[in-house]
C-alpha cells in the first residue's frame, strides 16, 4: 500500500492536510481522507496518534510544488505518538514537532540502472517516473525519524529495579528504591507475574 499522487493533479502546486492546517499556504489545499490512506491510517493506529480535531494528536501540512523538472515537497509534522520509555519500559504520549524537504527528481533511464544518489544539498532526493510521486515513503520515513532514539518517560526516569523488575519511579516500597538491601518479596512484584 502506497500513495502515488499522479503529476497531473499537483498543477505549479498543491498542499496537502491531515488534522489542523499547522501553517498558512500558498496552495491550494486538499484534506486529505485516512480512508484513502490505508497506509497512513495503520501508521497512526501503530502510534496511538488520532487525527481527530477535538485532540489534535496527528497534524500533517504537506506542499507539492512543481519546480521546472522536479518537484519540491516540503512538510510539518506535529503529532503526539506513543513512547516507550527505554529505562522503564513505561509507555506515554510526548509531542514531536518537525519538518523536513525532499526533491522529487525525474529517474534517468539511460544511466544504466543503477543506484544514483543526486546529493546537491543536504536535501533529500527521490525519484519519479515520470506519472507520479511516491509521497507515502517520504511521509514514512519523516515521521519515523522525527521519533526520538532513546525515549524517556521523564528527564530523571529510574528505570526498572535489577532484583524484581518493578518500575522505580513509582515503587514506594521495594528494597532497592529505599536503598537498603534488596528483598525478595518486594511488594510490586506481583505486576510482572
Ligand atoms: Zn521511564
Ligand atoms: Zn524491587
Amino acid at each position: 500500500m502506497s500513495w502515488k499522487l499522479p503529476l497531473n493533479q499537483i498543477g505549479s502546486g498543491t498542499t496537502f492536510v491531515l488534522g489542523k492546517q499547522i501553517q498558512n499556504s500558498r496552495f491550494r489545499e486538499i484534506a486529505l481522507d485516512l480512508k484513502q490512506h490505508v497506509w497512513l491510517s495503520e501508521i497512526l493506529k501503530e502510534l496511538e496518534c488520532s487525527p481527530d480535531n477535538s485532540q489534535s494528536h496527528f497534524n500533517l501540512q504537506l506542499n507539492v510544488e512543481k519546480q521546472s523538472e522536479a518537484y519540491r515537497v516540503k512538510a510539518h509534522l506535529q503529532m503526539i505518538p506513543k513512547l516507550e520509555c527505554v529505562r522503564s519500559l513505561t509507555q506515554f504520549h510526548s509531542e514531536v514537532e518537525t519538518e523536513a524537504e525532499a526533491l522529487f527528481f525525474r529517474a534517468e533511464e539511460n544511466k544504466g540502472g543503477g543506484e544514483h544518489e543526486i546529493s546537491e544539498s543536504e536535501m533529500e532526493s527521490y525519484e519519479h517516473d515520470g506519472a507520479g510521486l511516491v509521497l507515502s515513503d517520504f511521509v514514512t520515513d519523516l515521521i519515523y525519524t522525527s521519533l526520538p532514539d532513546f525515549p524517556l518517560c521523564q528527564p530523571q526516569c529510574r528505570g526498572l529495579c535489577s532484583e524484581c523488575g518493578c518500575n522505580l519511579n513509582d515503587a514506594q516500597s521495594c528494597g532497592l528504591a529505599e536503598e537498603t538491601s534488596a528483598t525478595s518479596d518486594c511488594p510490586n512484584i506481583h505486576f510482572f507475574q
